[in-house]
């Protein structure tokens, strides 16, 4: 692994569910990292980070024609932000266009593209975030709120509920595959309704808590800086 992957890889030692483990393996196998994170130029990490900072701040993306040409190419190539009709439609977590995953922070409303990229923005930005999910099946919605620690759950309404993490072929956007499977759920019920129209589907039937730890360990380092430790220096 060389020192850019390791610095903005997903943390592993985050994790202490033997489940959670399993999922991000299944979820990010090397090639998928390496096709992200290797030799990230300074110039194209810096862009990712700046357009990930805008919807923060101000829950949209900047405009792409602000970047020096090729940095939205390569940053789609590497399905960490895809443009689409010259905009960016979505940065992960981040989508441009209102979805059933919204979350809150310092007062300002971003949407997720799935589940589990609402429950990592957390540990992301290391702010509290309130994250609220509409079930699929009876669009119920549920909230809760992750601690700045990107770990800890402070309440949620419904500690029962689901999260869905299916595994699928990653084609060139996980938005378009992957993510369309990884929902929450108001109940194991409404899981079990859902999975039953989706025979032989792969994946992993979450808690609430597994699927924060999840998310934490996927986005943590989006905004880690150059500067900052890694993963590498944390790991064992
Ligand atoms: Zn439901």
């Amino acid at each position: 692994m060389n020192k850019d992957q390791g610095r903005e890889a997903p943390n592993r030692s985050l994790a202490n569910s033997p489940k959670v483990d399993e999922a991000m393996s299944a979820l990010l196998a090397e090639a998928r990292l390496a096709a992200r994170w290797s030799d990230l130029s300074p110039d194209v990490r810096a862009a990712h980070h700046r357009i990930l900072r805008a919807y923060v701040e101000d829950g949209a993306p900047p405009n792409i024609s602000e970047f020096p040409c090729g940095i939205g190419a390569e940053l789609s190539q590497r399905d960490l932000v895809h443009i689409r009709d010259g905009k960016i439609a979505l940065a992960y977590p981040f989508s441009t266009a209102v979805t059933d995953f919204t979350v809150r922070s310092t007062g300002v409303e971003m949407h997720a593209v799935c589940a589990i990229d609402a429950l990592g923005v957390a540990a992301m930005i290391q702010r509290e975030t309130e994250v609220s999910c509409l079930c699929p099946i009876c669009r119920t919605p549920m909230a809760l709120t992750v601690a700045a620690d990107g770990l800890t759950i402070t309440n949620a309404t419904d500690p029962t509920a689901r999260v869905w993490t299916g595994v699928m072929e990653v084609g060139s956007c996980a938005a378009d595959s992957q993510c369309t499977s990884m929902r929450m759920f108001c109940s194991p019920e409404h899981l079990e309704v859902w999975r039953s129209d989706r025979p032989g589907m792969r994946g992993f039937d979450l808690t609430l808590e597994e699927g924060v730890q999840l998310g934490a360990e996927i986005f943590r380092a989006f905004l880690r800086e150059a500067a900052e430790p890694g993963p590498e220096a944390i790991d064992t």
